[in-house]
């Protein structure tokens, strides 16, 4: 499926030497780790400062970025990760300047992209399962509902490799494009039904789903490492679902449902 160039995000900004892959961010001084987009502004690390929009040529993703810190996202890779992905390269042109608002936007095909904060809080949730590097990235990750590409590139930036998989084609082929002039070598993206996980590339550090069913499916466990996490969407109560976090032990599973979220369904086969 052809999908027409997005707009830089404004427009009219002057981004000076650009990264063609990237639009609006500057080339890297220093060589990017493999299949790492530029580092965000310095300040993030620092704590969250005014300073992030001054130093961000896109001054909405650097709001973004404050608004998820004061919001609680305290893991400052995660908040790098989320100042370094461009989020407007994922959605519809006519929707771009809304791409920075703590909002979720149609994907096509009755799909959202999740809002920003949704997604950090669930990555922050997913990095704190404990089986991070010595550099602080996790391990390999399984990304349940590729959806536009959006996530998966986050986790790109977190994870040593990334499984993403969608099973609706033309989705599928949309982050392929998507992420196509991104260049990112460590996001594999995978059509096929999430219901069953991605057995060649288990066992996983981390596995999230965008996507909401009434249980756990088995497979998403037994492929989750142990001392590995799980973070998904679940049925909790009559039309109601939550966030559920698993931990994978040699002991066995602990489950921690946590706040009420708001996921599109988790469904099965290949569409
Ligand atoms: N993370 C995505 C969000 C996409 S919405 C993003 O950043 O854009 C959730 C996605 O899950 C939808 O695209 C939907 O088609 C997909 N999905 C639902 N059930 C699935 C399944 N069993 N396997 C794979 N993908 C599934």
């Amino acid at each position: 499926m052809a999908t027409p160039p997005r707009p830089g995000f404004p427009a009219r900004i002057d981004m000076g030497k650009t990264s063609p892959a990237l639009g609006g961010r500057p080339v890297p001084r220093r060589p990017a780790t493999p299949g790492s987009l530029p580092s965000a502004p310095a300040s993030v690390t620092e704590g969250v400062g005014t300073a992030i929009s001054a130093r961000d040529p896109i001054p909405a993703r650097a709001r973004m970025v404050q608004q998820l810190a004061e919001g609680g996202v305290r893991d400052t890779q995660v908040l790098r990760a989320m100042g370094a992905v461009d989020r407007h390269r994922f959605v519809d042109s006519a929707l771009v300047p809304q791409a920075y608002e703590d909002t979720a936007l149609p994907i096509g095909l009755g799909q959202t992209i999740s809002k920003p904060s949704v997604v950090a809080r669930m990555v922050e949730l997913l990095m704190q399962g404990g089986l991070r590097g010595a550099d602080g990235r996790l391990g390999r990750v399984l990304d349940i509902g590729t959806g536009c590409g959006y996530q998966a590139v986050v986790l790109g930036q977190l994870a040593s490799e990334v499984y993403s998989i969608e099973r609706l084609r033309d989705l599928h082929e949309k982050a392929r494009a998507n992420l196509r002039p991104l260049r990112i070598a460590n996001v594999h993206l995978i059509l096929g039904d999430g219901m069953a996980g991605f057995a060649k590339g288990a066992p996983y550090a981390g596995i999230i789903a965008a996507a909401g069913g009434d249980a756990i499916p088995d497979a998403w466990i037994e492929q989750l490492a142990y001392g590995g996490r799980l973070v998904a969407p679940i049925a909790h109560g009559p039309g109601q679902q939550a966030l559920m976090v698993v931990d994978r032990s040699r002991q066995g599973v602990q489950q921690t449902i946590l706040e009420a979220v708001n996921f599109v369904p988790l469904k099965s086969g290949v569409a």
